[in-house]
């Protein structure tokens, strides 16, 4: 069903072409390399972003440079670069690279200078990259296929779970590949109590009724995309309500969908052998998503 050409018909990501932002100064794509002793590859003291660009304007930058910034604070470090200086390097980078739709990768890691478990006498490094990119599942609005993963989000006594932080994604790399071997689109995953909570790279929202209901973002990323699905449903009159969500609340629903920088808004039309039929508001909030990201 998706439009996103299979990984092995595409140029692998270290050699296509363009400008790369690396600690301060733009390099030839080619040139932009690591060593194999680097803290952040061994240890995963990394931290990144995603962010989009529609029409040649970043969409809530600052939302995404601020939660940048935390993601690292989080972790132990500190970025060498403020907001502005990212959000300024983010705009010529684009320009640089001639790309006015574009997701935009920033990632910040700690160095070579120590290599084991103690890290705090590394250098930070960091960098943005942009490239081409359409919708990450295929056709939003015509549906995916989620099955539950045996994978759980950890709570946050037991991990920086509020940190976009890379070693995160370890347990969403897993379910994403258990989810697509299966024959799904994408996963979605419980949290450490057996709540719902989002799927490897979104968030989930349920229409019952005629109101939203979204879990509680308190083991999870309180995604970007989400606060403003919230926030444009309130302002379209939708009732929103984020609270504790099982597995049973979805025999109540009549719509479902994910939310997400790269997932923007994407119907939900199979969890494992529950089906949703409908998709009018999911249709309607998208439609008025896409409308904002185009206004800022
Ligand atoms: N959860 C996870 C695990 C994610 O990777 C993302 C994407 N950053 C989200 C939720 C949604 O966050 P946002 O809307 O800020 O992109």
């Amino acid at each position: 069903m998706s439009s996103v050409p299979p990984a092995s018909a595409m140029v692998p990501f270290d050699q296509r072409e363009g400008f790369i932002w690396y600690n301060g100064r733009t390099l030839a794509w080619k040139d932009a390399r690591l060593h194999v002793m680097s803290h952040g590859l061994h240890y995963a003291s990394c931290v990144f972003e995603g962010i989009r660009s529609y029409g040649g304007r970043i969409y809530k930058p600052s939302a995404h440079y601020e939660r940048f910034h935390e993601s690292a604070r989080l972790l132990d470090f500190e970025i060498p670069y403020s907001i502005e200086e990212l959000k300024d390097a983010t705009v010529s980078l684009l320009a640089k690279n001639s790309l006015t739709d574009a997701y935009i990768r920033p990632i910040a890691w700690r160095g070579s200078e120590q290599m084991a478990i103690a890290a705090d006498k590394t250098s930070i490094h960091t960098a943005i990259i942009v490239w081409d990119f359409g919708p990450y599942f295929g056709s939003r609005l015509q549906g995916i296929r989620l099955t539950l993963s045996r994978w759980r989000r950890p709570s946050a006594e037991s991990a920086p779970c509020k940190s976009k932080a890379a070693g995160l994604y370890t347990i969403c790399t897993l379910a994403k590949h258990e989810a697509q071997r299966a024959g799904f689109d994408d996963a979605l995953m419980l949290d450490y109590r057996g709540l719902v909570a989002e799927s490897t790279g979104s968030n989930i929202f349920l229409v019952i009724d005629g109101a939203l209901h979204t879990p509680l973002a308190d083991c999870f990323l309180d995604g970007i995309t989400r606060r403003t699905l919230i926030d444009i449903a309130k302002r379209a009159g939708i009732e929103v309500v984020e609270r504790a969500i099982t597995l049973d609340d979805f025999d109540k629903a009549q719509e479902v969908f994910l939310t997400g920088t790269a997932a923007e808004v994407t119907l939900v039309r199979e969890i494992d052998e529950r089906k949703f039929d409908d998709s009018q508001i999911t249709k309607r909030l998208a439609k008025l998503y896409d409308e904002g990201v185009r206004i800022g």
